[in-house]
């Protein structure tokens, strides 16, 4: 395997070893280092103090080399694969501890960000609909509350694509709030949905369901309003 040549490796054993300087035995998995064509259990090749972080989390074992004086590679050779595999790291424990202090405090400002971004989008979202809603009933006084709460609320929603969305929505222009007031009737307070049901082609549904619509809208906008 392709290594960087400073970095220092140490060998996950298959077979059971032996340590060349102080004899230790060293059962399959044990890790040792070579040194001169030797092999050396990690205690003789000062290392012993280093603790193994398992390949996995790149962020952790990114910072945990980087705060560590003294690291090494840990691979283990593959009899399938026919070469050597990285298994993970040995760095030094207070290493370890800084990087897993420093990515926690990391996933905790990644999270705070994130709720503080969706409140702030549901903040949005709601000061959105309840100026439509207000706007709304300015121009259909009687219509009822409830109604203006949904159609507000439906226009508004995040992503939707809608009317309350669009910029003209956002400006709160009265032509797009009209629009989505009528399709809010024809949708709820008519045959519309029904005649479609039925198998009545669009244009045909929106034609028998029309003055259905004006008077609805004629009764919300109030008995003073004058309807063209
Ligand atoms: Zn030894």
């Amino acid at each position: 395997m392709a290594r960087d040549s400073q970095e220092v490796v140490v060998y996950s054993v298959l077979r059971d070893s032996q340590c060349s300087q102080c004899q230790q035995e060293l059962p399959g998995g044990s890790l040792l280092t070579m040194h001169e064509g030797q092999s050396l259990c990690l205690h003789c090749a000062d290392m012993e103090h280093l603790t193994f972080l398992p390949a996995g989390n790149t962020a952790l074992t990114r910072r945990a080399r980087m705060h560590s004086k003294l690291w090494a590679v840990a691979v283990r050779f593959s009899r399938a694969r026919k070469r050597y595999e990285r298994q993970g790291l040995l760095v030094e424990e207070e290493a370890l501890t800084l990087a897993q202090e420093k990515c926690l405090a990391d996933e905790n400002l990644r999270q705070g960000r994130r709720i503080q971004a969706a409140e702030h989008r549901k903040e949005e979202d709601r000061t959105l609909a309840e100026t439509m809603r207000s706007k709304i009933l300015e121009m259909f006084p009687a219509c009822p509350r409830a109604d203006a709460e949904t159609i507000a609320r439906h226009t508004s929603v995040r992503g939707s694509g809608r009317v309350g969305r669009s910029k003209s929505g956002r400006n709160l222009e009265e032509e797009a709030l009209r629009l989505a007031v009528i399709a809010h009737i024809r949708h709820r307070h008519t045959r519309y949905d029904d005649l479609l049901l039925q198998g009545e082609d669009r244009a045909q549904s929106r034609r028998a369901v029309r003055d259905e619509i004006r008077n609805i809208m004629e009764k919300w906008m109030g008995k003073s309003a004058i309807i063209q």
